[in-house]
């Protein structure tokens, strides 16, 4: 049976399952009970009857973010998460990020220092100081916990997402190697972790500490909106990663067209949960428990 099909006949199934039970029976109820559970074959049932959930990440705390992607989404009703490098300009300049967070928006925590596995690909603006081969656990645990509080201090909130620098999901070298996803189980509500360039299938086993991404930058309207559409038919939770807006902003970007069209394609789907990832991230913790 295809995915559409389904994900359909699942619904059916779980509305008549709850129509015999009273309201609050479940543990992770939040609201109305039917809008929040998971079937028994693991796929999630979108609160008010949306079909799957998107989220829309920009990383590396770029001045275009609060100046055209944060007012873009808003202008559409959406908000988004936007994972700060602490020490760039949020340190010198975090007024506008505070302004951000309090229209709606989700500051989250990409590190003080954006520390990477310093490969070739990497060495032109990565300092070997932050060469993530050579971090010790404690140190990275360390300076993620100082990038929470300074957030904290901006936006006032204690509960946010971690997006992994570079995609990297383990720090040191092998032999000892170790996987971020254990040093911030703690500190945060979910990470978005490896690049798998697919949506999140979204389960009771999902590791919320290494949520897969799909990298936007680079790709046509196109290309992004059969991605939705794909999310769409699994009933999964797409997590879209951008840098740049526009030529000169990040050496990764789409064109300004791309980021309004896509905007507009999602206005235009009542059926899709476009939410930052903390906001998403709840929801599935709650459901799934
Ligand atoms: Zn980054």
């Amino acid at each position: 049976m295809p995915d559409v099909l389904s994900g359909i006949f699942l619904r059916e199934g779980l509305d008549r399952f709850f129509a015999d039970l009273p309201v609050g029976s479940f543990s992770g109820v939040v609201g109305d009970n039917r809008e929040v559970f998971m079937d028994r074959l693991e796929k999630p049932c979108w609160p008010a009857g949306r079909r799957c959930a998107v989220s829309i990440t920009f990383d590396d705390a770029l001045p275009v973010h609060h100046e055209l992607a944060g007012p873009a989404l808003e202008a559409r009703g959406m908000r988004g998460t936007f994972y700060l490098h602490i020490a760039m300009a949020p340190c010198s300049d975090p007024m506008p990020w505070r302004a951000l967070a309090a229209r709606g928006h989700e500051l989250g925590n990409h590190s003080l220092f954006h520390p990477c596995r310093r490969k070739a690909a990497h060495r032109a603006w990565l300092d070997k100081a932050f060469d993530l081969r050579r971090y010790e656990p404690t140190r990275f645990q360390q300076e993620v916990r100082v990038a929470n509080a300074f957030l904290k201090l901006i936006d006032g909130l204690g509960e946010r997402t971690y997006a992994y620098t570079c995609y990297d999901t383990h720090l040191g070298r092998w032999p000892n190697k170790t996987a971020i996803s254990g040093l911030i189980r703690s500190d945060f509500v979910a990470a978005r972790g490896g690049r798998t360039d697919q949506a999140v299938n979204v389960s009771r086993d999902l590791d919320m500490m290494n949520l897969g991404c799909f990298q936007a930058d680079g790709l046509s309207l196109a290309a992004l909106a059969d991605a939705i559409h794909l999310t769409r038919d699994r009933g999964d939770w797409l997590i879209l990663v951008f840098h740049g807006i526009g030529s000169g902003t990040h050496d990764l970007f789409v064109e300004p067209s791309t980021l309004n069209g896509l905007l507009d394609h999602l206005a235009t789907q009542n059926e899709i949960w476009v939410a930052p990832v903390v906001e998403i991230a709840k929801w599935v913790r709650a459901a799934s428990h």
